[in-house]
């Protein structure tokens, strides 16, 4: 009987140690750089790699507004206008986004944080699974390259976001004033990392795997 009862001990706590070693073992990263820089492409190729899953705020809310939910209705008000959307909606759908993919092997987080706030909220939610943001990669692109790569994207991505100069600019403002301070929030955590966004985009996506290879 103490011998069953020995084994069902040993049972339930190596499950338990299991279940803390998945869960410690999910890495987490955030693909950080201004709009046009070209997080969106890279997410994607590094999901293929390290089986690891994008979450786009960005792409969550035109996903809402192209099925004219309230939350996308919303999002419009302050997209068209290259505002950012305030960040208790914004937080609320990342929070809901993270916690109905549990099985998820890690996260790249692409357009979010966009502000101290997402921030300190994003460190909050992990935390409360006993996770973290394991770096943050910053993609350098210097503005009058963002606007030209904006403009041409803008072409055929249908976003009016991308077709018109003035909110271009007052979105590269924004991402200066509210988002770069972001950079500077998980530098004092020894987790942030700058690297050179200009090139071929498999040369780009080089320099990111260096960055997560060396995790
Ligand atoms: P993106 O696709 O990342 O360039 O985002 C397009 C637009 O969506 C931004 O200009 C913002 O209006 C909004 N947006 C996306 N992510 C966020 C965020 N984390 N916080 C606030 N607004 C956001």
């Amino acid at each position: 009987m103490i011998n069953y009862l020995k084994q069902i001990f040993a049972k339930f706590f190596n499950f338990k140690s299991e279940q803390t070693m998945t869960k410690m073992n999910r890495i987490h990263i955030i693909l950080f750089g201004p709009p046009g820089s070209g997080k969106g492409t890279q997410a994607k190729k590094l999901e293929l790699k390290y089986g690891l899953v994008q979450i786009s705020t960005g792409d969550l809310f035109r996903y809402e507004m192209g099925n004219d939910t309230p939350l996308g209705l919303k999002a419009k008000e302050y997209m068209s206008k290259g505002q950012l959307v305030p960040d208790e909606v914004t937080i609320g759908m990342l929070q809901n986004k993270v916690d109905s993919s549990p099985e998820a092997k890690g996260f790249i987080f692409d357009g979010f944080p966009r502000t101290i706030n997402q921030a300190e909220a994003l460190d909050k939610l992990l935390g409360d699974k006993n996770e973290s943001v394991a770096k943050l990669i910053a993609l350098e692109v210097e503005d009058d390259e963002i606007v030209t790569r904006l403009l041409e994207r803008g072409k055929t991505s249908g976003r009016a976001d991308d077709s018109n100069e003035e909110v271009i600019r007052n979105r590269i403002d924004i991402y200066k004033k509210e988002t770069a301070p972001v950079y500077e929030f998980y530098a004092a955590a020894n987790k942030s990392k700058r690297i050179n966004g200009i090139g071929s985009i498999d040369d780009i996506f080089q320099r990111l795997s260096d960055e997560l290879d060396s995790i």
